[in-house]
């Protein structure tokens, strides 16, 4: 970076194979709480004074890398910065240059980013579902929910969700087409809510909450029933994680409960984007957005997600394209 008094030049260092970023969109996500803890999880914890890095949108302002030119837009792996500068092979490596601008840019931090990608693994590989299968997916509003919501009855299930206001139960019902959705914070016994939503059982839960959700959906189950364990966004605040009590289920009702991590289904992406991206286009799929404007508004909009502040995928305009 070269600066003068009258103008800042910025620019990758010669010779280097560093890309030079304006960040345009920043991805709020729930594990990066997780990064915050002292214990190390699948990604390294993050240390005082370190920016905050997660997944973005941005533009190229300068290259020294091969597959990259000023003026690509790209998403990655950045800080949450105005300006970033990658110059590690991590990050670079974790670059890749966004293929359709015929679609919000932003959304490539939901849709058509690591959530939709999410949804997508998760629900098609994790699941294993079948046409006329009863599905629920909690937390079905937010960024992952309504893809994993709506792929569900794009397969042709009967598919119920769950979120905490009324105004996120209309839209799972109205803009996301589930065959029915509640409130959980106005059910004083979700056993039995569950039960009234599904008289048959439960062939499918998409789990993103844990806790005790977790416990109200398992003796709701069906026999050979599924659960992908995708998050549990309610035990990440939490010193210690609440027991689950009905983990005996998973025997009687021979269940198949399997955790997943979105990186692991790489092999998946180029399928993902092809159809999700077709399946927008063709009027199949609806998506809601949260974006709030300024850098210095995305550390309450990711302690807004464990008070369930977002209405959609919580996304920061860092700065206009
Ligand atoms: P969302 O957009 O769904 O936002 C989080 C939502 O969680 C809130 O809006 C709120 O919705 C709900 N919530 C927050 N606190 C609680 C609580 N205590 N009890 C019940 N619900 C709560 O986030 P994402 O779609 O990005 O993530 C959803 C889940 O998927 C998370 O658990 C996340 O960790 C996980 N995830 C996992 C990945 C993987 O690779 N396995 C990758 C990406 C995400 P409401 O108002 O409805 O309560």
């Amino acid at each position: 970076m070269v600066a003068s008094s009258e103008t800042i030049r910025l620019e990758v260092p010669n010779g280097s194979k560093a890309v030079l970023l304006k960040n345009l969109y920043l991805s709020i996500d729930p594990y990066l709480r997780m990064r915050m803890n002292r214990e190390e999880n699948y990604f390294p914890s993050f240390q005082p004074e370190q920016v905050i890095e997660g997944d973005g949108v941005s533009i190229v302002l300068d290259s020294g890398h091969p597959n990259f030119k000023a003026g690509d837009y790209v998403r990655g792996f950045v800080g949450w910065e105005e300006y970033s500068l990658l110059t590690n092979t991590f990050h670079t490596d974790m670059l890749s240059k966004i293929k359709y601008t015929d679609v919000p840019l932003s959304y490539y931090t939901g849709l058509l980013g690591m959530p939709g990608m999410t949804a997508y693994a998760g629900f098609h590989e994790i699941c294993s579902p079948k046409k006329g299968e009863y599905v629920y997916v909690s937390a079905a509003s937010g960024a992952v929910g309504q893809l994993v919501g709506q792929y569900a009855k794009l397969m042709g299930c009967y598919v119920v969700g769950s979120a905490g206001s009324n105004e996120k139960v209309h839209l799972l019902k109205t803009k996301f087409g589930l065959d029915a959705a509640f409130n959980y914070k106005e059910e004083p016994d979700l056993t039995a809510a569950l039960k009234r939503y599904f008289p048959e059982g439960i062939d499918i839960y998409f789990e993103n909450v844990g806790g005790e959700m977790l416990d109200a959906v398992l003796p709701n189950m069906r026999m050979n029933g599924r659960v992908a364990v995708c998050g549990m966004i309610s035990q990440y605040n939490l010193q210690k994680p609440q027991g689950v009590h009905n983990l005996p289920c998973l025997i009687t009702k021979c269940i198949r409960m399997q955790g997943f991590l979105v990186f692991q289904h790489r092999h998946l992406h180029e399928e993902f984007i092809e159809t999700t991206r077709r399946y927008f286009k063709e009027g199949k799929i609806a998506y809601v957005e949260d974006v709030v404007e300024g850098l210095h508004n995305a550390p309450a909009a990711l302690i807004g997600l464990f008070s369930g502040r977002n209405v959609g995928k919580q996304v920061v305009m860092v700065a206009h394209e």
